[in-house]
C-alpha cells in the first residue's frame, strides 16, 4: 500500500508589522501591515508555510485580514483535514466548490500546500511550474509618502544605491491637476535615470481619467495603473486606445475570467498579476496565460506582503519568459522589521529568486511570536536570552 501524506493541521495567525513610514493611497493611509500567517503540518512530519495579506483593511479589497483568517479557521481548514497533501489541484477543486471568492484566503492555504510538496520533493517551487527561467528581475519601489520633497529624496536615494529606477507614484487623492504636477517635479527631478508610472488605484471618473492621462504622458510618465473603477471595462477600452502611454489593469483582475474579460475588452495594455488577487499561484499562472496569449505587457505586482508570500511570487514569476514591465515586488523593504531567517536579496534594481526547496525561505520564530496579534511583543534578544 501506498503511504499517503495527509494534511494533519492548518493554523492561523496575524501579524502586525509596522511600515517605515506612511504609506498614502488614494483610499487609506497605511502605517502598519497585518499579514495573515498559515502554518500546515503533515502527517510525515513536514510543514508548509503561506502567507493572505491585502492592503488597509478593508479599503482595498473585499477580504479583510480578519476575513481571512475567519475563512480558514472556519471553512477551509476543516474541508482540507486528511487531504491528500501531494493533491494540491485536487484541494483547489474542492475550495472553489465550498467557498465562494476568499481568494486571497485560498491563496494564503495554497502556497502552503505547494512549499510542503516542493520540500517534501525536494525542489523549488518554481520546478512544480515547469523551472524558473531566470534567478532575478528588475523591482520597482513605490513612492507614497505623499509629499514630493519626501518622495523626490527617496527616489535620487534609491538610485543612488541602486537598489529601485523604476519608481511608482501612488495619486488619486488630490485633483487631477495637482497630482499631474507632483508627478512632473518627481519626472524632471530623476530625468532619464529612472521610469515614473502611476497607480490611481480606481480613484478617477472617464472624465478626470481623460484630463490625467493626457497630461500624464505630456510629463513623461510611461505608465497608469487601473485608473478607474474595475468594473468600467469600456472606459478602461477607452483610456486604452486614447493614449499612447500605457494602461495597467490591476483591481479589475481577479483571477483567469476577469483576465479574459480584460483581454477581451481590450481595456488594458498590461497587467498586474498579482497571486493574491488572482486566488493563487495557480490561478495567477492561468491570468499570465491569458495575457500572454492576448499579447498584453506583464507585471508581477504585490499585495505589500511579507517576504514570505513575495519568495511565493518569485518562485512563480520566476518561471514567466518575459516580464515586460518588471515586478514591484518590495512588500518586505517598506517593513521596519523582517521575519524571514534569510532576508530576500535586493541589489542592483533587482529582487533575486530565493534559493532552497519550496518557496526557499523560512521564518525567524522570535520575530512571528513578536508581531503575532495577540502575542507577547517582547523580543527573546530584547530580553536577554
Ligand atoms: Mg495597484
Amino acid at each position: 500500500m501506498i503511504d499517503v501524506t495527509k494534511i494533519d493541521q492548518i493554523e492561523t495567525m496575524i501579524l502586525d508589522i509596522p511600515t517605515i513610514r506612511g504609506h498614502v493611497l488614494s483610499m487609506a493611509t497605511m502605517r502598519s501591515q497585518a499579514a495573515v500567517l498559515v502554518r500546515i503540518k503533515f502527517s510525515d512530519g513536514s510543514e508548509g508555510i503561506g502567507e493572505g495579506t491585502t492592503i488597509g483593511g478593508l479599503a482595498y479589497g473585499p477580504e479583510s485580514p480578519e476575513s481571512i483568517q475567519s475563512a480558514i479557521d472556519t471553512y477551509i481548514a476543516p474541508a482540507l483535514a486528511d487531504w491528500d497533501a501531494d493533491d494540491v489541484n485536487g484541494a483547489l477543486q474542492l475550495l472553489d466548490k465550498l467557498v465562494r471568492g476568499n481568494r486571497i484566503a485560498k491563496t494564503a492555504v495554497e502556497i502552503a500546500l505547494w512549499d510542503g510538496l516542493g520540500k517534501r520533493l525536494g525542489v523549488p517551487v518554481s520546478q512544480l511550474f515547469g523551472g524558473a527561467v531566470t534567478t532575478k528581475m528588475p523591482v520597482a519601489w513605490t513612492l507614497a509618502s505623499g509629499n514630493s520633497e519626501t518622495d523626490i529624496a527617496e527616489a535620487l536615494e534609491m538610485i543612488e544605491t541602486r537598489r529601485h529606477n523604476i519608481f511608482k507614484l501612488k495619486i488619486g487623492k488630490r485633483a487631477v491637476r495637482d497630482d499631474v504636477a507632483h508627478v512632473a517635479r518627481i519626472k524632471e527631478a530623476v530625468g532619464d535615470a529612472a521610469s515614473i508610472r502611476v497607480d490611481v488605484n480606481t480613484a478617477w471618473s472617464l472624465q478626470d481619467a481623460r484630463w490625467g492621462l493626457k497630461g500624464l504622458q505630456e510629463v513623461g510618465c510611461e505608465l497608469v495603473e487601473q485608473p478607474v473603477p474595475a468594473r468600467y471595462l469600456d472606459a478602461m477600452a477607452e483610456l486604452t486606445s486614447s493614449y499612447e502611454i500605457a494602461v495597467m489593469a490591476d483591481e479589475a483582475l481577479n483571477g483567469p475570467e476577469d483576465a479574459l474579460a480584460v483581454a477581451t475588452h481590450r481595456a488594458a495594455d498590461v497587467f498586474a498579476v498579482k497571486i493574491a488577487q488572482s486566488g493563487g499561484l495557480k490561478r495567477a499562472s492561468e491570468v499570465i496565460s491569458v495575457g500572454q496569449a492576448a499579447g498584453l505587457g506583464l507585471y508581477a505586482g504585490t499585495m505589500l506582503e511579507t517576504g514570505l508570500s513575495t519568495a511565493a511570487a518569485l518562485q512563480l514569476f520566476s518561471t514567466v519568459e518575459t516580464l515586460h514591465w518588471g515586478t514591484e515586488l518590495f512588500g518586505p523593504l517598506l517593513l521596519t522589521d523582517e521575519i524571514l531567517a534569510e532576508p530576500i536579496v535586493y541589489r542592483d534594481f533587482c529582487v533575486e529568486v530565493p534559493q532552497g526547496n519550496g518557496i526557499g525561505v523560512t521564518l525567524d520564530p522570535d520575530k512571528i511570536e513578536f508581531y503575532r496579534r495577540g502575542g507577547s511583543r517582547i523580543l527573546k534578544s530584547a530580553a536577554g536570552e
